[in-house]
């Protein structure tokens, strides 16, 4: 589950690094150690670099100043968002990017608006700084490796912008677009809007794509497209949930069972009670939860002798009764879980499910925004 490791703190928002992401650093060094062009009337690329060992490590340090740059830019949202109060929990940087977790979002487009272009003005920045760097001085001569490196670094950082300012979710033009949209119309409407506009977009790179037999566009309009709808599901059901509380949709009698149960009891009482999982409670406190994956994980003739000890996950991820639905929602998309015990002054007061969620959710669409 948890295949990110962090690489340390910048403003104090752990930074995380995807394993992902340590393939891509060695795939953009080679790749940027391969070609050498002219961009104009500049070297854009390590490949003419001689001797070969120079030409590796220029790429290399490249490839990780590279992705450097792209936790700068995560950084420009994150302290936009901060000042305005919105705690960011981490940065994970994946092989495409990076993202900033945060906590919801305030429905206010001119927050949006700031944050969104925050990111990409980052990129900016730091792309014409190494665009003017690159430029030949007392220093920094014009074919040397350092003057290639800041001027590939420059572009690079320019081309993110760019491509960050792409009308269209999930990149940062996409909510630029909808919080224009926002100050004109209700938040799930403007959200349809920009989706559409960035379903469009998509179609049309890959149209593009195809005729340019370019896949590198077709994967970039396939992940427009499917931002474009994950997006707007998101934002219809942090809507949908908006003002209700977990206390509101929780199953408040917890039937809890002990961590010597043996699992064929524990099996028993899931098939009576219909229930997928319960929280263990040892002398009144909590100390883990059993589900039926972990049932399912132990063979059914050893189910008399396995007791819930040794199967349940210890590792607990909880929730107040007074908070939000939504943030329940969000908890249990990025831990992975399907419920969260409910913690109220240390006491177990209930627990909630991703049923109780979806219940509410459909509950709550009838309703008018
Ligand atoms: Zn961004």
């Amino acid at each position: 589950m948890d295949s990110s490791l962090q690489i340390g703190k910048a403003m104090g928002i752990p930074v995380r690094l995807h394993w992902t992401l340590l393939v891509v650093i060695l795939y953009i060094a080679w790749a940027f150690a391969t070609f050498s062009e002219p961009i104009l009337g500049r070297t854009y690329g390590f490949g003419g670099i001689e001797p070969a060992s120079v030409r590796w490590i220029y790429s290399f340090v490249f490839a990780v100043a590279l992705f450097i740059c792209v936790a700068l830019h995560e950084l420009g949202h994150s302290y936009v968002a901060r000042k305005s109060g919105i705690e960011i929990r981490s940065i994970t940087l994946y092989f495409f990017g990076g993202v900033a977790s945060m906590e919801a979002i305030p429905r206010n487009p001119r927050l949006e608006l700031r944050m969104a272009f925050a990111g990409p003005a980052v990129s900016g920045v730091v792309g014409l700084l190494c665009v003017l760097l690159s430029q030949p001085s007392a220093i920094v001569q014009g074919d040397h490796p350092l003057a290639i490196l800041l001027w590939t670094l420059g572009i690079m950082n320019l081309l993110l912008m760019v491509f960050n300012l792409l009308p269209a979710f999930p990149m940062d033009g996409g909510r630029v677009l909808r919080a224009w949209f926002a100050t004109r119309m209700p938040y799930v409407k403007a959200t349809q809007s920009a989706a559409e506009v960035g379903r469009m977009f998509a179609i049309l790179l890959g149209i593009l794509g195809l005729f340019s037999f370019n896949f590198i566009l077709l994967f970039i309009a396939f992940f427009i497209y499917i931002g474009a709808s994950e997006e707007e599901k998101a934002t219809a059901i942090s809507v949908s949930l908006e003002g209700i509380k977990v206390k509101n949709i929780m199953s408040p009698e917890v039937h809890t069972v002990h961590s010597n149960m043996t699992l064929r009891a524990l099996q028993d009482l899931m098939f009576r009670e219909k229930h997928r999982g319960y929280p263990v409670v040892e002398d009144g406190s909590l100390q883990g939860i059993v589900t039926l994956t972990d049932l399912q994980k132990i063979a059914d003739e050893k189910r008399d002798s396995v007791e819930v000890g040794a199967v349940m996950t210890r590792k607990l991820y909880l929730i107040g009764p007074e908070e939000e639905a939504s943030a329940a929602m969000r908890m249990m998309n990025e831990m992975g879980v399907r419920r969260l015990p409910v913690i109220d002054a240390g006491r177990l007061v209930g627990i909630v499910s991703r049923e109780d969620l979806v219940r509410a959710i459909e509950l709550s669409s009838g309703r008018n925004f």
